[in-house]
C-alpha cells in the first residue's frame, strides 16, 4: 500500500490523509493564494477537509490567514465551498 502523508485541516485541526483534503497554496512565483485543484502548484500549503462544515469553519476562524500569515481573498473560501 502506498504511503499517503497526513496533513492537518486548518479548520478542525485534525490529521487526515493528504488526498482527502483540499490543498491551498501560496504560489511561489506570484505570491497569490490559490486552490490547488490540479496539484501542480509549488509553495507553502495549507489544507482543509473536503466538507462544507470545515470550509465554513475555516472561513469563520480565518484558518488560511493564520496558516499563511497574510490576507486571503474571501472568494477563495466561497470557491472551495462550491467544490464540495
Ligand atoms: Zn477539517
Amino acid at each position: 500500500m502506498k504511503h499517503i502523508p497526513m496533513r492537518m485541516c486548518v479548520a478542525c485541526r485534525e490529521m487526515h490523509p493528504q488526498n482527502e483534503l483540499i490543498r491551498i497554496v501560496r504560489d511561489n512565483s506570484s505570491g497569490e493564494i490559490k486552490l490547488d485543484a490540479d496539484k501542480k502548484l509549488f509553495g507553502r500549503s495549507a489544507y482543509i477537509c473536503r466538507n462544507t462544515e470545515c470550509v465554513k469553519l475555516a472561513k469563520k476562524k480565518r484558518g488560511l490567514e493564520r496558516a499563511f500569515q497574510c490576507a486571503v481573498d474571501g472568494e477563495l473560501y466561497n470557491t472551495a465551498e462550491d467544490m464540495m
